[in-house]
């Protein structure tokens, strides 16, 4: 018997609540239920799922809470439910650590599509940290004249002296951009590469994410071109025997 997934579904609405869980147990995931916030933290600390999809509207401990909560006591990729599509936004602004957000309503489909985009990512990721440094070959473990520092082994980043928190896909998104310096990369490219999705319906997800490596790294860092997508600024190229 194969590996079933397990996902954590935190939606007071029980009746959207079971209609994702039927939807996933009959892709094969191995689902759990939680109906608000508490229950969700409870359940997750027991449960220790490998995803959780969490709506932001919820009774009591909301949607933002809970997820810092979730990623405060370990990383979990979290794919957040909005209600509205500028939610996710201002979701970004508050920096609540969701690696993806779906706007309601979203077919099971595509919430499916995600979740497996996503628990691949997190897997490879894994795979890629536990192999050897820079196994993944994209990831630059240097200081460039910004003061940033990315080490693709563990995983972690440094602005100046200081270490910054950076999600799964916040790193993915910057390991990226840093991996050709300078270079503008396309919304859609950066979306096939970090978000392993292949058609361009979820650029917004793209914009979200860098504005919130922006909020923590500093605004000058990832220079918009307009029209065109985003490129890593740098002081001066990494010394690379370029
Ligand atoms: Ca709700």
């Amino acid at each position: 018997m194969s590996h079933k997934p397990r996902v954590l579904v935190v939606e007071d609405e029980r009746t959207i609540a079971q209609a994702i869980a039927a939807r996933l147990e009959a892709e094969g995931f191995a689902v759990d239920r939680a109906h608000d916030g508490l229950a969700a933290l409870e359940r997750a600390a027991a449960w220790n799922p490998e995803l959780v999809v969490l709506d932001v509207m919820l009774p009591g401990l909301n949607g933002h809470e809970v997820c810092r909560r979730l990623q405060a006591d370990r990383p979990v990729p979290v794919l957040m439910l909005t209600a509205r599509d500028d939610e996710i936004d201002l979701l970004v602004g508050l920096g609540v650590g969701a690696d993806d957000y779906m706007t309601k309503p979203f077919s099971m489909r595509e919430l499916v599509a995600r979740i497996r985009a996503l628990l691949r990512r997190v897997e490879r990721d894994r795979s890629a940290a536990t192999a050897a440094p820079n196994a993944n070959g994209n990831v630059n473990d240097n200081v460039n004249d910004n003061g940033l520092r990315i080490d693709g082994a563990s995983r972690r980043v440094w602005s100046e002296a200081d270490e910054v928190h950076l999600t799964p896909t916040e790193f993915d998104l910057l390991s990226c951009l840093a991996a050709k310096p300078g270079t503008v990369l396309s919304r859609e490219s950066l979306l096939a590469e970090v978000w392993g999705w292949a058609d361009a319906s979820g650029t917004r997800t793209v914009d979200s994410h860098v504005k919130s490596l922006r909020r923590k790294l500093g605004a000058d860092l990832v220079r918009t071109v307009r029209g065109v997508g985003y490129a890593l600024e740098i002081g001066s190229a990494p010394e690379q025997g370029l």
